[in-house]
Formats: C-alpha cells, sequence, structure tokens
C-alpha cells in the first residue's frame, strides 16, 4: 500500500496498526536509527510484540510517543494519525464534534486532541526574521469576536481609541509576499508601540511594509523600513501598496471561526491563529504546491517535544468545569 495522498486513504491507511506504526517511525527517525527520546542514545532493542524499545543506555524502555504530545494519551496512534491529518488538511478546520465522530471518541478527547495538535502546529517558531531588501511584506490586524460588521467604520473609530472593539480580541499579522509566509499572533492593544514592535520582532530592516492608514504605524517606522500606506477607505489597490494579501488570510481565519469554532474564547485564539498560519504556510514550497500529505509530514515533523498539560490548556490549575461559550465548541476539560 501506498503512502496515503486523501483523507480516504489516510483512515484506510492507518486502520492497520502495524503500518500505522511502520509509518510513524518513518517520521520520527527518517535515517531509520532509533534513538532514545529521553538520552539521545542509539543502542536499543525493539521488543516487537509490545511495539516498545529497550534503552541500553538508560535502562528504561520507550514507545513512539514518548516525548511527544501523545506521551500520556490512552488514545491509539491510528487516530491520532488520523487527527493530525484532519487538522493540517481541513482548510477551514474541524470541530471536536465533527473529529469526535470521526474518530469514535468523546467531543472531549477530541478537543483535548486538537488543542495540542494545534500546539504542535505552533512550532518552535520565528527564531528568525522575514523579509529583507526588496522583500514587500504587509502588515495588518483584524478584531475577532462580537459584530464584526461595518468594519471600514470601524478602522475610522479606531484612530480615536479602540471604541466598539473593546470587547474583541486583536490578531496582528504580517505576510512576507515574497516567502509567501504569514506570521500572525494575538496582541494586548493595536496602540504604536505594540504594532511596530510586532514588526521590528519579526521584519528585517530594509524590508518594504505596506500597512493600511492606521496611525499607530506613523512615525518610527521610516527609519527602519520602506514604509508605504493605503488608505483602505479611499483608494482599496494603490499598485503594489496594499494588504490583500493579509485580508486573505483574514478571510481564511474568520471563515474558520465561525462555520467551525462557532465560540472561541479569547483565552483560546491565539491556537486557532497557529492553526490557520500552520495551513497558509503550507500551501507552498517555493513554487511547489504542496498536498495534504506534504502538510500531514510536515505536522508530523513537529510532533517532538510539545507537552501540554490540563492548567496551559485551560489557564486554570484544577477547575473541574469550563463553561460553554456557544453552540459550537463547548470547552470541557479533558
Ligand atoms: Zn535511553
Amino acid at each position: 500500500m501506498n503512502d496515503p495522498k486523501t483523507l480516504q486513504q489516510a483512515i484506510a491507511y492507518f486502520a492497520d496498526p502495524d503500518r500505522c506504526f511502520a509509518y510513524a517511525v518513518k517520521l520520527r527517525w527518517p535515517d531509520g536509527i532509533i534513538v532514545c527520546p529521553r538520552c539521545g542514545v542509539a543502542k536499543n532493542s525493539f521488543i516487537k510484540t509490545r511495539k516498545l524499545w529497550f534503552c541500553y543506555a538508560c535502562k528504561r524502555q520507550f514507545t513512539i510517543k514518548v516525548k511527544t504530545i501523545m506521551e500520556d494519551s490512552p488514545i491509539t496512534l491510528d487516530k491520532w494519525m488520523t487527527a493530525f491529518w484532519l487538522l493540517a488538511n481541513a482548510k477551514n478546520g474541524i470541530s471536536s464534534h465533527e473529529l469526535g465522530r470521526a474518530l469514535g471518541v468523546t467531543q472531549t478527547t477530541a478537543w483535548f486532541m486538537l488543542q495540542r495538535i494545534r500546539e504542535v502546529m505552533k512550532g518552535r517558531k520565528w527564531s528568525s526574521k522575514i523579509g529583507g531588501e526588496g522583500n514587500e511584506l504587509e502588515a495588518d490586524e483584524t478584531f475577532v469576536g462580537g459584530i464584526t460588521k461595518n468594519m471600514h467604520k470601524g478602522r475610522r473609530l479606531k484612530v480615536d481609541g479602540l471604541g466598539p472593539f473593546k470587547n474583541k480580541t486583536i490578531v496582528q499579522g504580517i505576510l512576507d509576499r515574497n516567502l509567501r509566509k504569514v506570521r500572525a499572533s494575538v496582541v494586548p492593544n493595536i496602540s504604536r508601540e505594540t504594532l511596530q514592535n510586532q514588526i521590528l520582532k519579526n521584519v528585517k530592516f530594509g524590508s518594504t511594509v505596506y500597512t493600511d492608514a492606521a496611525v499607530a504605524y506613523d512615525n518610527g517606522m521610516q527609519s527602519r523600513f520602506v514604509h508605504d500606506v493605503v488608505n483602505k477607505t479611499e483608494a482599496y489597490v494603490k499598485g503594489r501598496v496594499h494588504v490583500n494579501g493579509m485580508e486573505n488570510f483574514w478571510s481564511l481565519l474568520k471563515r474558520s471561526l465561525r462555520g467551525t469554532y462557532v465560540a472561541v474564547e479569547p483565552f483560546h485564539l491565539s491556537r486557532y491563529v497557529d492553526e490557520q498560519v500552520f495551513r497558509y504556510n503550507h500551501r507552498k514550497d517555493g513554487d511547489r504546491k504542496l498536498n495534504d500529505s506534504d502538510r500531514f509530514a510536515a505536522v508530523m515533523a513537529q510532533v517532538l517535544g510539545h507537552r501540554l498539560t490540563y492548567s496551559d490548556l485551560t489557564g486554570k490549575s484544577d477547575s473541574p468545569h469550563h463553561a460553554p461559550t456557544g453552540a459550537g465548541e463547548i470547552q470541557v476539560p479533558f
């Protein structure tokens, strides 16, 4: 059986425990050298009947799940692999209800799995800056939550302070048109300092940065970047000076939030942003269009070393109940 290319093939492929295991081993140790995840030594023996290894260096056993987000989960590998596949490739995301039904697990379990996978998608991101001389970038921000109609009128209002946006969560994003990569994160406000810091942190000096007319980007950008502004309320596109790429990303994000994740609490929003960033940034590699199995391999490659605890997920240490917030995504502790 060839490597899976479609969702149906993936489900059929991973349904066979041996094949699923072999595939995961190949992804985890692509060169075939099994290294102990605890001590890093590659001296071990494989106990085939139990699908685990015994490490001669640290004298302990390890499984394929050790030191991954799956480590302390009773969910079987085939269900995890299918969930990774689904979230990496579902353009509008997948709700915990849908995933629960697809895998035959409870919605609570599916929610917890999805949150873990989103954490993986975040990766060890943004260690280096994007942009550079000759690269064109777009910086923009959007408001999530509450009523989002009439954005243009709102954009004028934000000059006067947060106004009607005080109940919304703000996401700021930067697109490198040359690299075709987006960075987006939740920010606390739209002050000049906050928005410019995002650019200073993420963008190489000398890049060309386009923004909308938000005053937050004025003063201070010009010394380090080639900065140009489009006023969305007037001319939507001024030659190359526009933020349409970012607008496109926001509409993808909002479509998944509205359609699939009916209610997302501000605390959790950053994970949904990470999820959308992952899919957006894995549409292409250079000029090559990536397919579903490429995206799956990419997310699996990021699986190592990410752990989430209950308190990381909920922001609470011991509360057993988390109030439902909407019809779609009811957040229940694991
Ligand atoms: Zn070891």
